[in-house]
């Protein structure tokens, strides 16, 4: 990670180089900022600047030795500390170090912007919460009192800082208000009111606002080449509330159901004109050549449709994840779904997707689907248009 990998954040990026130039670096530093706005990135891209040796004014070269090993976030002087519980390996006594490959490939596959759900989800830890316990406050002061390997500076990385117990923080205090020399401890957190005072008040407080919208937008527009090009990426942008996380969400789904919809919105048109079924069994063949993943496919955007139309009539906007044509037309459709046919739609696609999966012959699952949900919607239409 270097701070060109940290999408915005350019105000911090340039306070953290200068007190970096000045000689004036705090010890123990406090990213507080909410999910998605990079305070772990922004914590990576920093201890791999003030480790580099060849670095230029405004970011570490990324290459040197030093570089490479905190690019795979495997440093022998970096140490990860984050919540952690028994998982299917770890099975009592759980504590960061047991579980530092599983952080690693997490941070790999988040690219560093790590989200705690997902993080429980990726340690399959279930409905279990994770904290950062007294093992973990003892593996940090025994590392403190280590003479670094490589680095010139030691770095201690501390995810969620708020999720460290009462035991974990008051073992730790000492440490966090006198760290050895040339020794950088970051402390991570989402929500300022449940960290523990005696830790915050420990740290220097660096406070990250939502990552602004115009370097969100250029962000996306960046990773964007597979986009449909009549997308606004602006528009997304927009519905990605200053998160990386949620941005790099939108324009996964974004690209993925804008292949169906075309599609999708000429078959409803066709099963509403039910005198032309020569076009609508043809436009069925072709669904059924398009092979059985893709069939799916069709379904399952069938069904976050359906699943937008609703979150439109209860007026909540925010969760329709859509721009353009496609929210227009979720704007036009949503009228003829209501309470009495949604379930009724949802069970038709689902069905249909059950049938595609035991091989059923696609272009008689669609052709079926087309008169029962037409139905459905034509009761619904005659209700709200008599
Ligand atoms: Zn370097």
């Amino acid at each position: 990670m270097q701070f060109k990998h940290v999408v915005g954040q350019n105000s911090i990026k340039e306070r953290l180089i200068k007190s970096y130039a000045d000689n004036r670096l705090a010890h123990t530093q406090l990213f507080l900022g909410p999910e998605g706005s990079g305070t772990l990135p922004m914590a990576l891209a920093f201890a791999k600047y003030v480790n580099c040796k060849n670095r230029s004014p405004y970011d570490s070269c990324g290459t040197c030795p030093s570089c490479v090993k905190f690019q795979k976030n495997s440093h022998a002087d970096m140490h990860f500390y984050f919540p952690n519980n028994t998982t299917d390996s770890v099975k009592k006594n759980p504590e960061s170090k047991l579980l530092s490959n599983e952080w690693r490939e997490y941070l790999k596959s988040c690219e560093n912007y790590a989200v705690s759900s997902d993080w429980y989800n990726y340690l399959g830890v279930g409905n279990k919460q994770g904290s950062i316990n007294v093992r973990d406050a003892k593996n940090i002061t025994e590392k403190m009192s280590m003479k670094a390997y490589e680095a010139e500076y030691k770095i201690v990385i501390i995810w969620l800082a708020e999720k460290l117990n009462m035991d974990a923080s008051n073992k730790l205090l000492k440490t966090l208000e006198e760290p050895p020399d040339k020794t950088l401890i970051f402390l991570i957190a989402e929500r300022f009111e449940l960290l523990i005072p005696t830790v915050r008040s420990r740290a220097q407080l660096v406070k990250f606002n939502s990552i602004d919208l115009e370097d969100l937008e250029l962000a996306m527009k960046n990773i964007s080449e597979k986009i449909n090009p009549e997308i606004n990426i602006s528009d997304l942008a927009r519905l990605a509330n200053g998160s990386w996380n949620e941005a790099r969400k939108i324009l996964n789904e974004t690209s993925l159901e804008n292949e169906f919809f075309d599609q999708f919105r000429n078959w409803l048109r066709l099963c509403f004109a039910p005198k032309d079924y020569k076009a609508l069994f043809s436009f069925n063949q072709e669904i059924s050549r398009l092979g059985r993943e893709k069939q799916k496919s069709f379904l399952q955007y069938g069904i976050s449709i359906v699943h937008y139309c609703i979150m439109m009539n209860v007026n909540n906007y925010n969760a329709v994840k859509l721009v353009g044509e496609e929210f227009d037309f979720v704007k036009k459709f949503s009228p003829f779904i209501n309470e009495a046919n949604q379930n009724k739609i949802y069970e038709l696609l689902n069905n249909a997707i059950y049938h595609v999966e035991r091989n059923a012959h696609g272009g008689i699952i669609f052709t079926d689907l087309s008169f029962k949900l037409v139905n459905l919607l034509r009761l619904c239409k005659a209700k709200i248009k008599p």
